[in-house]
């Protein structure tokens, strides 16, 4: 996705006393895009969030939303973002529409547009029977889809969310996701999250950060793609000895995997596939699969984190 961005963070710094918690957050965010913040605890995802939000000043550096300065225009900002910290702003003893209600005010919608909006982020939200209940007696997964129904009850172009899934069932899990994924259509959205399968669930795009500064900024569909070298798994019903798969051209090692599978990294664009199949049909050995290997987002995580790889030594070279 390329275009203007909608969000720029330039060079951000945050200290508390002597500690140094974003060491130069540079990043930028498209309209429509969804980037999810990955990291540790402690790397200083929070931060960044709540200085998105304009709820945290920085020590230094800049953040601009739709053109705007956050230092500069604080109120024409906020006007257009949307925000669930990670403990959701929640008034237990008002219902959901009393809540949202209010929240539609703080957000300068006109009173007559109140009840429209909050109709709207109900049904989005999947909260269409509980307008009247207390926000206390919701189960966790609803109070969540409360947050995150205040956050776009005024329809910001960026929503920012921190955790949204933190402490919700599978099934919850999943129904938040699906409503980010929808959101993701009309709004720029930019959230945290522990769980990076999540990530690679929702996002378009990830950002790890490790001890305030970004290791890795990357399309989740190139994180998660093909292994440097054209790594790939083949299995055989007759498996030939290694010595035979080694002989065929294009193939730089073989790695016997057991029970008939085996790990070949080719040489890239040396038709090394095409031969291993009219060698296998040739010969009889049965292929049954043959596997691109792909990295997990987790995979790349924990050696990025454990410093054990580069991100340039994880990722296939661009074409
Ligand atoms: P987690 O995944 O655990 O939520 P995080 O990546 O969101 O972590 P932050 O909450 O941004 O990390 O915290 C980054 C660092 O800043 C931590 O070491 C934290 O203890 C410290 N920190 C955060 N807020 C304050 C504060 N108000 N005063 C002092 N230190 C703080």
């Amino acid at each position: 996705m390329v275009g203007i961005p909608f969000v720029e963070v330039r060079d951000l710094h945050r200290t508390y006393g002597p500690l140094a918690v974003l060491r130069g957050l540079s990043f930028e965010l498209q309209t429509g895009e969804v980037l999810g913040l990955l990291g540790p605890n402690g790397a200083g995802k929070t931060t960044t969030l709540q200085i998105l939000s304009g709820a945290l000043t920085p020590s230094s550096g800049r953040v601009s939303i739709g053109g705007k300065d956050l230092i500069a225009e604080p109120r024409a900002c906020k006007l257009l973002l949307g925000y669930l910290p990670e403990h959701p702003p929640l008034y237990p003893e008002l219902t959901v529409d009393e809540y949202l209600g209010f929240c539609a005010r703080l957000r300068q919608l006109r009173r007559a547009q109140v009840p429209a909006a909050v109709e709207r982020v109900r049904e989005q939200c999947g909260l269409e029977d509980t307008g009247r209940r207390l926000i206390g007696n919701l189960s966790k997964g609803f109070q969540q889809r409360v947050g995150i129904a205040q956050a776009i009850i005024h329809s910001p172009p960026l929503v920012i969310l921190d955790e949204p899934t933190v402490g919700l069932d599978p099934i919850q899990i999943r129904e938040i996701r699906r409503l980010i994924r929808e959101l993701a259509g009309e709004h720029s959205i930019i959230l945290s999250t522990h769980i990076l399968a999540e990530a690679q669930a929702v996002c378009d795009r990830v950002q790890i950060i490790n001890r305030g500064q970004i290791m890795l900024s990357e399309t989740v569909d190139r994180v998660t793609g093909g292994r440097p070298g054209g790594s790939v798994q083949v299995a055989f019903e007759a498996p030939p000895g290694i010595n035979e798969i080694e002989a065929i051209s294009g193939i730089e090692s073989v790695e016997s995997l057991g029970s008939g599978r085996f790990r070949l990294r080719c040489i890239p664009n040396s038709g090394a596939r095409e031969q291993l199949l009219s060698e296998s049909l040739g010969k009889r050995w049965g292929l049954c699969e043959l596997t691109p290997e792909r990295h997990s987002l987790e995979e790349v995580f924990v050696r990025l984190i454990a410093g054990e790889e580069e991100p340039a030594a994880l990722l296939e070279p661009r074409a």
